[in-house]
């Protein structure tokens, strides 16, 4: 599985890192945020391959790239139609979010198809798993190799959900002497990401999600995460090509 992490900053995007989006295969898109599209066209990606896109939730890190993703698509003359699954509200949100915009997605070359999403849910090639964020969120797994936590507090159903996977791309948007405040706002530090991992017995940890201020603490978060998780842990670079 060809995994490439197009933007890994998290919260708000800096200099070197956009906000979370990572294409699977060349054909499916998880989370869209800020420089979502630059980062594709970096890659030279063919934006007709991505044929689903999954929002894991609705906030602006995680979804503000989408419509300049289907704008693109539209005036590069796409003609195949476009999945976009997400939670509840996502086909309202996308639909309010093109119209604020100027443009219905009825003058679209194509068609798109939504997928809402409300539980737990096994869809064959991927499975979700609502999540503790502040607003409706969903983690998501690719056949039984990779998990992406999206954001969330500490969860123990992500062990059962992450069990014995190769990857799992677990948010650490605080470092450990933050962790109440973490909580408190639904986020995640090292230990907590690296004791799901543990307990999950996964192969490698990324911690994915660390916004702008503690970017020059990577190398900390990791040794945080190295206490409590003996497999391999790291941080990603906007796109890294990572094959499990
Ligand atoms: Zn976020
Ligand atoms: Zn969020």
């Amino acid at each position: 599985m060809k995994l490439v992490f197009l933007g890994t900053s998290g919260s708000f995007p800096s200099k070197d890192k956009m906000c979370p989006a990572i294409l699977v295969e060349d054909n499916f898109l998880i989370d869209c945020g800020e420089g979502a599209v630059h980062r594709l066209l970096n890659l030279n990606a063919n934006l007709d391959e991505i044929e689903s896109v999954f929002i894991s939730h609705i906030h602006a890190d995680h979804i503000s790239s989408l419509p300049m993703l289907l704008w693109t698509m539209w005036l590069q003359g796409r003609k195949s139609k476009l999945t976009i699954i997400g939670p509840p509200n996502i086909q309202e949100v996308t639909e309010s979010l093109l119209q604020l915009m100027g443009t219905s997605p009825k003058r679209f070359s194509f068609t798109i198809q939504y997928k809402k999403i409300n539980g737990s849910e096994d869809l064959g090639e991927f499975a979700v798993l609502p999540v503790k964020h502040g607003v409706p969120t969903f983690a998501i797994k690719i056949g039984d190799k990779f998990v992406y936590t999206s954001d969330t507090a500490p969860y123990e159903s992500l062990i059962n959900f992450a069990k014995n996977c190769k990857l799992l791309a677990h948010e650490t948007t605080f470092p450990d002497e933050m962790k109440e405040e973490a909580h408190i706002h639904y986020h995640s530090s090292p230990s907590d990401a690296a004791t799901i991992a543990s307990k999950a017995n996964v192969e490698t940890l990324l911690l994915f999600h660390i916004p702008p201020p503690f970017q020059n603490l990577e190398e900390k978060f990791i040794e945080q995460a190295k206490k409590y998780f003996n497999g391999k842990v790291f941080s990603a670079k906007d796109l890294q090509i990572i094959r499990i």
